[in-house]
């Protein structure tokens, strides 16, 4: 994948699922790692995967919430590894099923906090030291609940339409910079967020995967291709693209 060998490449919740996965074939196309992650255990987990896989990675703790976690994140990664050329802000949580009339103030301001606030201060922090390499790549992870409505997750999904809003917006912003921000938009993917929806049960996967056209779930490095793609410079006229990666989900 030209332009990602020799980059330092930072992913966050990359302790699991879609990140782990991305953190993973980022390492397999050459770049450096810098695994990020509330969760300790995890993170550590993806980084031994990729050492066993050949590759370079490294554990920062993380609160993407939090703004002087990030800015301490993106120092770390910057003085360990020299720099930072491409970023996958993709962090996130579900927030509890129910409708609008029984969620809390205090979920929905979670849910906003880690999924958007999280994009948000992790793209402001990331953003000087890509202009300090002369441009660079920013992949945020939106979802098809970015993109369309459903009922009964309104937290999430006002919150991945947030995070496709501010990809855009900030794409603009930085053009000239040589800094391209893009979105990802994943459908159903076969990870711990999702087994927590279905309880591990067939029948409840079966139900989640119908709407998508191909009527199954991603494999997470399914994911982790586009993203690995939309940050090389084979993208390199992508910019501001909240890309659907949904089994045709949204086609429909
Ligand atoms: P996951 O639960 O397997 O992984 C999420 C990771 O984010 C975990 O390692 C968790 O510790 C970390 N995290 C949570 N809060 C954090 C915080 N405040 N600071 C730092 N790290 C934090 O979930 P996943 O399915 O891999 O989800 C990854 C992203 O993909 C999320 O943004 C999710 O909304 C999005 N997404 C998932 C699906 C799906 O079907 N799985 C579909 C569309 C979008």
């Amino acid at each position: 994948m030209d332009g990602i060998s020799g980059k330092v490449a930072l992913a966050t919740g990359a302790g699991s699922g879609i990140g782990r996965a991305t953190a993973l074939r980022f390492a397999e196309a050459g770049a450096t790692v810098a695994v990020a992650d509330l969760d300790e255990e995890g993170g550590e987990e993806t980084v031994r995967l990729v050492s066993e896989a050949g590759g370079e990675a490294e554990f920062f703790a993380v609160d993407v919430s939090d703004e002087e976690s990030v800015k301490a994140l993106v120092d770390d990664v910057v003085s360990t590894f020299g720099g930072l050329d491409v970023a996958f802000n993709n962090a996130g949580i579900e927030g509890t099923p129910g409708p609008i009339t029984d969620q809390s103030f205090e979920d929905w301001k979670r849910v906003v906090d880690v999924n958007l606030g999280g994009v948000f201060l992790c793209t402001k922090h990331e953003i000087p030291a890509l202009r300090e390499r002369g441009g660079g790549a920013i992949v945020n992870t939106a979802s098809i609940a970015g993109l369309v409505g459903a009922a009964d997750l309104s937290p999430y999904y006002a919150s991945k339409h947030g995070v496709v809003g501010l990809t855009k917006s900030v794409a603009v912003e930085v053009a000239d910079d040589g800094i391209r921000v893009n979105a990802v938009c994943p459908g159903v993917v076969d990870t711990p967020m999702v087994s927590r929806f279905t309880g591990g049960d067939d029948a409840a996967m079966e139900g989640i995967v119908a709407p998508q056209a191909m009527k199954r779930a991603a494999d997470p490095s399914e994911i982790a291709a586009a993203v690995v793609w939309l940050c090389s410079d084979e993208a390199s006229f992508v910019t501001g693209v909240p890309m659907p990666v949904d089994g045709g989900y949204v086609a429909q």
